[in-house]
């Protein structure tokens, strides 16, 4: 993989795929798979912003029940099976256990069922013939048990723990880095430490973006047919720089609380 800014400004592309986290590098590797020509920038570098901030759980969406919504537990089911598939040396499954206490929510008997409910839904999520891709069926087990595998929690008004599997992503670094050399490999012409800094708009239609290089601070244009903005939570300011227009989204928060293995009650 090479950064060339030079041919970056000098092609035209069908497709600019303006960020390089998952969704971006991911984006470009489907384009360039497709036969189309593909090239890709992200203002630092690939993979550096909420894709490296993640909690590397591959999941299959049980919480997606509370809502009903088993169209997109299946999704996430299915995503969760390619994952594994396309990147066995890192995606492993990984068991979960939730305490349940009387008088809390969800309890032991909702559990049993969400948990049975999510074995039906994924009903065909040990195709792999590669035994330790294999996920479980969930349970829910006694109080004793729950102790016995999370010694330390509050004891009191405990009924028991669910126990369910999805996976885990031991590296998501890795991950986008490979993923981006495959786009590359495929035809993708990828640049880090180029930002967008403006749209090229022609007769009403963006036909490409004014770029930055970063390292060297020179601009340039890069041309495409199509510009794909897979900015993430800066999508809004990328969209931003088309005149007229703005995303108003609300994005969702979410953080990682990172504790020692033992959890001691207060
Ligand atoms: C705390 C936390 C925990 C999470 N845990 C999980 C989990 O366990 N499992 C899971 O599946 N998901 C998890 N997620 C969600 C997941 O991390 C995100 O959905 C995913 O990383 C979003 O990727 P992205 O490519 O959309 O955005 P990003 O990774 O943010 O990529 C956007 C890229 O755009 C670039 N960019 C921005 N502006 C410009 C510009 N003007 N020009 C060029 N480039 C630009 C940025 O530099 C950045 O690299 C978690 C999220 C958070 C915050």
């Amino acid at each position: 993989m090479h950064r060339n800014l030079l041919r970056l400004a000098d092609n035209k592309y069908d497709v600019l795929v303006v960020g390089g986290g998952i969704y971006g590098v991911w984006c470009a590797w489907d384009a360039a798979l497709r036969g189309l020509s593909v090239a890709l920038v992200d203002k630092g570098d690939f993979g550096q912003g909420t894709s490296a901030n993640n909690l590397k759980i591959i999941h299959g969406g049980l919480r997606y029940l509370q809502h009903g919504d088993l169209r997109r537990m299946r999704e996430s089911i299915r995503e969760r099976s390619i994952l594994m598939q396309v990147a066995p040396h890192l995606v492993h499954p990984l068991a979960f256990v939730m305490p349940t206490y009387r008088h809390a929510r969800p309890g032991k008997a909702m559990m049993a069922a969400a948990l049975a409910m999510n074995d039906l839904v994924g009903f065909d999520r040990n195709r792999s013939k590669d035994p330790q891709k294999r996920l479980p069926a969930g349970r829910v087990v006694s109080r004793g048990e729950c102790l016995r595998i999370l010694p330390g929690i509050a004891a009191r008004d405990l009924t028991g723990g669910a126990i369910w599997y999805d996976c885990q992503m031991s590296n998501s670094d890795r991950f986008i880095l490979s993923v981006l050399r495959s786009a590359a490999e495929a035809g993708a012409e990828a640049a880090n430490y180029v930002e967008v800094v403006g749209f090229r708009v022609e007769r009403n239609r963006v036909t490409g973006v004014r770029a930055r290089d970063v390292l060297a601070d020179q601009e340039f244009d890069v041309r495409a047919e199509v510009v794909v903005n897979t900015s993430g939570p800066w999508a809004d300011r990328v969209l931003g720089l088309v005149k007229d227009c703005g995303l108003a989204q609300r994005f969702s928060k979410a953080m990682n609380l990172v504790t020692r293995r033992r959890i001691h009650p207060g």
